[in-house]
C-alpha cells in the first residue's frame, strides 16, 4: 500500500493535469497508473482471457454460463443467479488463464457447485458463500490453485470478514495477469428499494472506467465510470457506477460493494499427464513459439527428435497418444489445429506432434510394443514407417517384401527405399506381403532400428531436409511373433486407419505453411518499392493473396469437418473428404508458396527467406503419403464409384 502511494505521490505532478478534468471524485481512489506487468503469456491478461471468452460464446454458445438459464432454479425472493453464474464464469476464465482448455459444458461446473452448495439456490448469495464456491470449484482446476482475496466497502453489511477498502485509496480494481476480479454492486431503486446485489467480471479498468461483463448477457461489454463520494462527516466514503456520458440514464443506483480477487497462485509448469489433457490449444502453439525461438538459428530448429525431447514436459510428443499409453488423448480437433500452426512455422514441423507414425502401434495390445509408444509420448522415442520400395509405392499392395511364419516369429526379407526417418528414428515399422498367400494381404512388424540385421542406406532428399531420406534391406530378419502388429494379413486395414489420420494432420501442416507465406507476402508488397511506390498496387500481387487465403481457409473448414468424423470414428465416411484435402491442400499452399517466393524477386530465390525451402519440402509432401494424383483417383473412386478406379488400374481383359 506505502509503494502505491508513494508511486502516486510521483506520478500525482504528471497526472495533476489530467485529473483535475475528470468529471468526478475518481482521483485519489484504485489509479490504474503503473506500467502493466510483464505478462509471460498473452492469455493471462483478464482482459484477453475474457475477450477471448466472448467470443467463443458469440460463435458457440458454450464458453459461460447465463445468468438467465439458472434465475428459474433461484428461491422466490432470493433474486437472480447471478452470484453463482458469475463465479463459473469466473472459473472458466481462470481456467483458460492458466492454459488449461476451458470447459465446453460449464453448466456442469454450475450443477457441481450447486450440488456442493445447495444455499446457492436460496440467492442472495453471501461474501463466504462466494469464496466457497471458487475455493471448490478448483477441483475443476487440473490441480491448480487460487487465492480468493475479499474487499468490501466501509458500509457494506455484506462482509462478515470485515476487510474493507481504504478510505482513501478506496477499492483496488487495477487489472493484473493471473488474476480475475468479480465485482459485486447494490442496486437500490429510485424509491430507495434495495434490490439486491448484482455479480460481475471485471474485465478492464482505465482511467476512471471499468469495463466488465455481466453475467445476464456476457458477449457484451457493459461499461461504468467510478464515482468515488468522499467521506463526509459519519458517513463512510462510497463509490458508484455510473453510466458513461452518451448512454441512457438509469433511475437505480449502482454502489460498488465488494470486490472478489482471485489469484491463481500455481503455473502450468512441469505438467502431470492429467494437465496435459487439459492443456488448451493456444498453451500448447505457445510452447511451440517459445521452443521455435529457443531453437532458432541452431542445427536442431528442424531436428524432429530435439524437439521432442524439448517439449515433452508440454505433452507435445504425445499430444494424440491416448492417456493410458502415456499421452494427452487430444482429438483429432484439437490436434491438427497444432499442427496446422507448427506448419505455419517450418513445414519440418509436421514431424513434431503427436505420435505420428507410433499411433499405428495401437493396434497392437502387446505391451513391449505399447511400451514404445509410450517412449514416443515421453520425448525418447520416434518411429520410422517403411512401405515403399524401389518397384511400388503408390501400389502399396504390390510391396515384394515378404515374412515367413517361422517357430516363435517371422523371417522378413526385402528392401524398402525412399523412407523418410530412418536416420533418427528408435524403431521402425515394415510392411510386408502376409503369410497367408493372397497377394496384397499384408502385415505389419516393428523393429527396434538398431536390430541386426537392418541395412541403412541414405540418400540427399531436396527438401523437408529435418528428417533423414534412404532405405533400408533385410534378409531373412527374425522378428518375434509379438512384434507382428494387428493380425498376419491385415496390414492394409492398418494402413489406411493409420494414414487417414496421419494425411490430415499433413495436410493441416501444409496449411499452415501456406497461410504463413501468404503472410510474409503480405508484408513484402507493402514494404517493398518499385518506380516510385510500394510493389503492392500492382494488384495481380494482391490477387493470390485473396485467391490462396480463401481456399486454405475453405480447405481447413473441410479439414476440421473431416477431423469430427475422425473423432466419430467414421474413417469409411471420411476418407473422400482426407484424401481430397491431401490433394488439394497441399496443392493449394504450394501455389501460396510459389507467389509469394515470387513476390520477393531475387530475395525470394536467396535462403535469406525461407520459401524456397518450403517449396521444396511442399514438393516433397505432394508425393509422400500419397500423391496428388493418387488422393484424386481415390476421390472419385469413393465419390463416384468404384468402377472408375478399375477403370484406370486393371489392365484391359
Ligand atoms: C518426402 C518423402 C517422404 C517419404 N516418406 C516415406 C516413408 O516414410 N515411408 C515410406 O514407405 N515411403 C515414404 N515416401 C515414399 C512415398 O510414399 C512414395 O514415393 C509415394 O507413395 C509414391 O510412390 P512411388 O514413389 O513409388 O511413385 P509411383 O507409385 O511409381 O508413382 C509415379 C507417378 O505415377 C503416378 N501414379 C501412380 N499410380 C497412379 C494412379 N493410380 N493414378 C494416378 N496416378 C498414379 C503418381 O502420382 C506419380 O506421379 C516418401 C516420399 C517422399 C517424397
Amino acid at each position: 500500500m506505502k509503494m502505491r502511494i508513494v508511486r502516486m505521490v510521483a506520478l500525482s505532478l504528471v497526472l495533476g493535469l489530467l485529473l483535475a478534468s475528470m468529471p468526478n471524485g475518481w482521483q485519489a481512489v484504485g489509479q490504474d497508473v503503473t506500467k502493466p506487468q510483464l505478462v509471460q503469456h498473452p492469455w493471462e491478461s483478464p482482459s484477453v482471457a475474457l475477450s477471448f471468452l466472448q467470443k467463443m460464446q458469440a460463435q458457440n454458445g458454450n464458453a459461460f454460463v447465463l445468468q438467465a438459464e439458472l434465475d428459474d432454479m433461484i428461491a422466490p425472493n432470493g433474486g437472480g443467479a447471478c452470484a453463482t453464474a458469475a463465479g463459473v464464469d469466473a472459473l472458466q476464465t481462470i481456467r483458460y488463464m492458466s492454459g488449461l482448455e476451458t470447459t465446453l459444458n460449464p453448466y456442469r461446473l454450475a450443477c457441481s457447485a450447486i450440488s456442493q452448495q445447495p444455499e446457492l439456490l436460496k440467492g442472495r448469495v453471501t461474501n463466504a458463500s462466494f469464496v466457497r464456491l471458487i475455493k471448490t470449484g478448483q477441483a475443476h482446476l487440473c490441480g491448480l490453485t487460487v487465492d480468493i482475496d475479499v474487499h468490501s466497502a466501509p458500509n457494506s453489511v455484506h462482509d462478515d470478514a470485515k476487510r474493507f477498502w481504504s478510505e482513501t485509496d478506496g477499492p483496488n480494481v487495477t487489472i493484473a495477469p493471473r488474476q480475475v476480479k468479480v465485482l459485486s454492486y447494490t442496486v437500490t431503486e429510485a424509491n430507495g428499494t434495495v434490490l439486491g446485489r448484482h455479480f460481475v467480471l471485471l474485465k478492464d479498468f482505465k482511467k476512471n472506467e471499468i469495463t466488465v461483463i455481466d453475467p445476464h448477457s456476457p458477449v457484451k461489454d457493459r461499461r461504468y465510470i467510478l464515482e468515488l463520494k468522499a467521506k463526509a462527516a459519519d458517513t463512510p466514503s462510497r463509490v458508484f457506477l455510473l453510466n458513461p456520458a452518451g448512454t441512457p440514464l438509469r433511475t437505480s443506483t449502482y454502489e460498488l460493494n465488494t470486490v472478489f480477487t482471485i489469484t491463481l497462485v500455481s503455473k502450468l509448469a512441469a505438467l502431470h499427464p492429467e494437465q496435459r489433457s487439459d492443456v488448451s490449444v493456444e498453451y500448447v502453439k505457445h510452447q511451440i513459439a517459445e521452443t521455435a525461438k529457443l531453437l532458432k538459428g541452431r542445427k536442431d530448429y528442424t531436428s524432429p527428435t530435439a524437439w521432442r525431447e524439448l517439449t515433452a514436459h508440454f505433452g507435445l510428443p504425445g499430444l494424440d497418444i491416448p492417456i493410458k499409453n502415456g499421452g494427452a488423448g487430444w482429438n483429432a480437433v484439437k490436434t491438427m489445429e497444432v499442427f496446422r500452426y507448427a506448419g505455419e512455422h517450418n513445414l519440418n514441423f509436421r514431424d513434431i506432434v503427436g505420435g505420428a507414425h507410433a499411433r499405428a502401434l495401437l493396434h497392437s495390445t502387446d505391451p513391449k510394443v505399447l511400451e514404445i509408444v509410450r517412449q514416443v509420448a515421453s520425448g525418447k522415442g520416434y518411429v520410422a514407417i517403411a512401405i515403399t520400395e524401389p518397384t511400388a509405392g503408390s501400389d502399396v499392395a504390390a510391396i515384394k517384401a515378404t515374412a515367413t511364419k517361422v517357430d516363435g516369429g517371422y523371417r522378413l526379407t526385402g528392401t524398402k527405399k525412399f523412407n523418410a526417418r530412418l536416420g533418427q528414428a528408435t524403431h521402425l515399422i515394415l510392411f510386408t506381403q502376409g503369410t497367408t498367400g493372397v497377394p496384397g494381404k499384408l502385415s505389419v512388424f516393428v523393429v527396434p532400428i538398431d536390430t541386426p540385421g537392418l541395412k541403412i542406406e541414405e540418400l540427399t532428399a531436396h527438401g523437408l531436409t529435418g528428417n533423414s531420406f534412404g532405405g533400408v534391406s533385410f534378409t531373412d530378419l527374425f522378428v518375434p511373433e509379438s512384434q507382428l502388429i494387428g493380425t498376419d494379413g491385415e496390414g492394409l486395414r492398418v494402413f489406411f486407419n493409420h494414414f487417414l489420420y496421419w494425411r490430415l494432420m499433413q495436410t493441416a501442416a501444409a496449411i499452415g505453411t501456406g497461410q504463413n507465406a501468404l503472410k510474409q507476402m503480405a508484408d513484402r508488397i507493402e514494404k517493398r518499392e518499385a518506380f516510385g511506390a510500394p510493389i503492392g498496387r500492382f494488384t495481380h500481387l494482391q490477387q493470390p493473396i485473396g485467391q490462396y487465403t480463401t481456399q486454405l481457409n475453405m480447405a481447413y473448414a473441410l479439414a476440421k469437418e473431416a477431423a469430427e468424423m475422425i473423432d466419430r470414428g467414421d474413417y469409411q465416411g471420411a476418407r473422400a473428404i482426407i484424401c481430397g484435402l491431401k490433394a488439394e491442400g497441399v496443392e493449394i499452399s504450394l501455389l501460396a508458396v510459389d507467389a509469394a517466393m515470387r513476390a520477393f524477386g531475387g530475395e525470394g530465390y536467396s535462403t535469406e527467406v525461407d520459401l524456397g525451402d518450403r517449396l521444396k519440402d511442399l514438393l516433397g509432401l505432394r508425393i509422400a503419403d500419397g500423391t496428388t494424383d493418387v488422393m484424386r483417383m481415390d476421390v472419385v473412386r469413393h465419390v463416384y464409384g468404384d468402377k472408375f478406379w478399375r477403370m484406370a488400374v486393371q489392365p484391359k481383359e
